[in-house]
Parts: C-alpha cells; structure tokens; sequence
C-alpha cells in the first residue's frame, strides 16, 4: 500500500491521508485546511488525485476532517463516505453549517469588495454540502466492512472519545494494515469515555498518529474550578463572560460544568445561561439523542438545559449583543465559532472585547493563525469584519476543556497497540508538537517514527 499524505501534515488542519492499495483508492478524512491564509489558500487548489477516491472513511466529524468533502463532491466526486453513524449525523449538522457561513463569506467579500476577484464565490454551497450527506453511510465501531466485492479493502472503527462519534480507523489490504488514530480524547473528559486503542493482533504496517498537544501535557487543576473563578470575578465586576466554542462537544461540556457550578453554588445560581449558535442547540439534541455514548448520567443528560436561554433568531443575538455592549449585565455567553473564527460570537467579541469588565474564555485549542490564536496570545487589537477592535477585557483560556489527548495520553494509547507498528507517521500538529511528540514515540517506544511533508507519499 500507499500512503499520500495530502493534509495536516505541516499543521493542524486538512487532515487527508490518501491511500493506494494497487487495486482501490481511499481517502481517510477529506478535512477543510482552517487558520493560516497560506493553509487556506489549499482548499482552492483542485483536487488531484482526490477525485479517484474509490471511497472515504471519516475519523470523525470536525472540520478540519469532514470539511472539505462539500467541494469534493461539488467537483463532481460520487462514492461513498463511510463513518459512525454519530459521526454520519454530526458531520451533517457541521457540513451545513460550514456551507452556510462559506456562502456568508462571499457575500460579504461581494458587498464590502474584500476579494481579489471580480465576483467572490462560495468554496462550496448548501447544495453542495446536501447531496454530500446524502453519500453518507453509516458503519457501527467494532464492525468489518469491506468497501467493495471479494478481495476489497475492509476496515473497522474503534471508539477514541473526543467527540460525539469519533473513531480511529483500521484499514486492511492485501494482508497489510494501517492504524490512523484519527483525534484522540482524554482519559478523562467531560463528556466522553476513554479513548480505546484499536485491538490488532499482528503489527501494524502504519501508525498515523495525531500531535495536536503533542508537545504539551494538560494541566492537573480542575477546569470546572477556574471556569467558576472567572465567572466569580467577571460577575464582581459587573461584567459577562463570553465562551466562544465549537458548537460541537464543546458547547454541550461547558454547559455541563456552568450547570453543575450553579447546582453546587459555586457560581451564582441567578446568573442566566445564553447558548447563541443554532447548531449548538442543534448538536445538544443530538448529544442527548446519543446519551447512551456519553459518560453523563441519565439524570444530568436530563437537567442540561435547565433554565438555558437559547437564542435562535439573529434578531434576538443581536439584541443580546446590545445588551452585553451595554450595561454589561452579567450573564454568561456560549457562542460559535470557537476559534472566533466566524459565526454569531464575533458580534459578541466586538460588543464586549472594548470592555474591561467582561472577560472572555477560550476554551480549547485555538489554531495558529485565527482570532482565538491572537487573543490568548495576548494581542490588544483584533480585526472583526475589517474593523480593529481594541481589547481590553480579560482573556483567558482554559486548556482543561480540551478535546485532545496531551502528549503523555497519546504515548499511552499507542502503547497500547498490542505490537509495535512497523512505521509510524506524526500528523496532525504545528511542527513544534509533531516533532517533539516523533522525540517522545522514539525514545519511550524505540518506535521507527518520522513526520512526513506535506504531499509526500510512501510505500509500505
Ligand atoms: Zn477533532
């Protein structure tokens, strides 16, 4: 077999690792490049070798995994695109999304005459992204599936936490397999079980492994704690606190621990909850729906949206804006996009950023290159929809919440691996992360390991 490695392999985004097994070709992820203009710029190029794909596995339904699979198929690609079925539902509910705010963005380039071309067009449509979900198919982890007749490639999906349906995928050919880890959670998240390590009886001939954090170990402290002093010291000042957060996993755990804060009085209980993103509301039923994969309680799924003001409309996220610009009324805020990259918190982030009583919290990884990134880093001044907004409100980000195995987990999972792989490939990491987590898989596992280039193909 091999392997192309087309995406997040010099960064965090884009993941797509292209597969050749001589008689069938796969595309395991087909993600959308997010953050640094030179990253995006890649989602414009054509899609090469993409286009032969004979089908894709999907690790899980994020983005910067699923995200480019609208302009797939807008390019005219027709096979199927097999995941959890989770994931299948998610990845509808985000692709939607993505095309919507895609379709934003040349609107808004179109009327303030920000593109460098005659007439800006979206990377991909609701259409586009509509007849993509119809190409979904869903697989049950744990399950076999050839994809194709006699002598077919077959693969398995093993739960990894992290997300709402999200998978490690092991691919089989020719009496040779490849272990793609996909996005591996924590050992101890909020609202996933611990991530399992797929069960191979012989060594795999490929480990693709992720390194977000693979160069950073979470800290210990209790991300609930500091969430709660935050909002304590924001609510002293008579301010808000604004959560910017995927829609997705990370809106439904803050809202877990605000609810659970409140319940145990660590917060005031009097504070409202306003959950500003139509898909977050969306993803929340979702979540439920898909209770029995979570490790919450019956009786806590139940009482996640007690007293939760959801806003709906844009009228009413527009009046709350006015309204947090204003008096600073303390509330509490949980908008999308998490990166502050796009969405409805960037009308909050303008409204209450200027603003020393409010305080903002990033709770999760923020990509180089994109508004979140800035803000943590400090930078007094960020550019919303082409105006410089100052910042003078407090920023925090809170690692605690984060998605991802730290360095120490994603060593542990691959340990786990019942044979040591025969070569294993870091992906998915700023070259920092991915180069120091090829250090640690070396020395602790004596591991063959190397970081490949982007574009680069091998052989097995
Ligand atoms: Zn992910």
């Amino acid at each position: 077999m091999k392997i192309s490695f087309l995406g997040a392999a010099d960064g965090v985004t884009g993941s797509r690792h292209f597969i050749d097994t001589g008689s069938q070709k796969l595309l395991l992820d087909c993600g959308l490049f997010q953050g640094w203009k030179l990253h995006r710029e890649r989602n414009w190029q054509p899609p090469g070798p993409l286009l032969q794909a004979d089908a894709v596995v999907l690790s899980h339904a994020h983005l910067d995994h699923s995200g480019w699979l609208p302009a797939l198929v807008a390019r005219g690609w027709r096979g199927p695109i097999y995941a959890s079925p989770a994931t299948c539902e998610l990845a509808a509910v985000l692709l939607l999304d993505s095309a919507h705010l895609q379709e934003e963005d040349a609107r808004r380039a179109n009327r303030y005459g920000t593109s460098r071309h005659d007439k800006a067009l979206p990377l991909y449509t609701r259409a586009d992204a509509l007849r993509a979900i119809a190409q979904f198919v869903p697989v049950a982890p744990g399950r076999v599936q050839r994809l194709g007749g006699a002598g077919a490639a077959t693969f398995k999906l093993t739960p990894v936490g992290h997300l709402l349906g999200a998978c490690a995928v092991t691919l089989s050919s020719g009496g040779q397999n490849i272990v793609f880890s996909g996005d591996i959670g924590r050992q101890h998240d909020l609202l996933m079980p611990a991530p399992q390590t797929p069960d191979l009886a012989e060594a795999a001939d490929a480990l693709i492994i992720e390194s977000t954090y693979g160069n950073r170990s979470h800290p210990g402290d209790d991300p609930a704690e500091a969430l709660a002093e935050i909002v304590r010291r924001a609510a002293a000042r008579g301010g808000s606190v604004l959560m910017p957060a995927f829609a997705v996993g990370r809106a439904q755990a803050l809202l877990l621990v605000l609810q659970r804060l409140k319940r145990s009085g660590a917060i005031p209980s009097s504070l409202p909850i306003y959950l500003d993103s139509p898909m977050a509301e969306q993803a929340t039923e979702l979540y439920l729906r898909h209770g029995a994969l979570l490790r919450v309680t019956q009786r806590e799924r139940a009482a996640l949206c007690d007293g939760l003001r959801q806003v709906s409309t844009v009228a009413q996220s527009t009046r709350l804006s006015a309204k947090l610009a204003g008096r600073g009324f303390p509330a509490l805020v949980i908008s999308a996009s998490g990166m502050a990259t796009g969405g409805r918190v960037l009308h909050h982030l303008k409204a209450m950023a200027p603003d020393p009583r409010h305080a903002i919290v990033m709770a999760g990884f923020q990509a180089g290159g994109t508004r979140g990134a800035r803000l943590v880093a400090g930078e007094r001044e960020v550019k919303i929809h082409g105006e410089w907004v100052p910042v003078r409100a407090e920023v925090v980000q809170l690692q605690g919440f984060s998605g991802h195995a730290d360095a120490g987990e994603l060593i542990d999972w691959a340990r786990r691996l019942r044979q040591p792989p025969r070569q294993t490939f870091v992906v998915h990491g700023e070259a920092d992360a991915a180069d120091t987590l090829r250090t640690r898989i070396q020395r602790e596992l004596g591991w063959a390991v190397r970081v490949p280039g982007y574009g680069e193909t091998v052989s097995l």
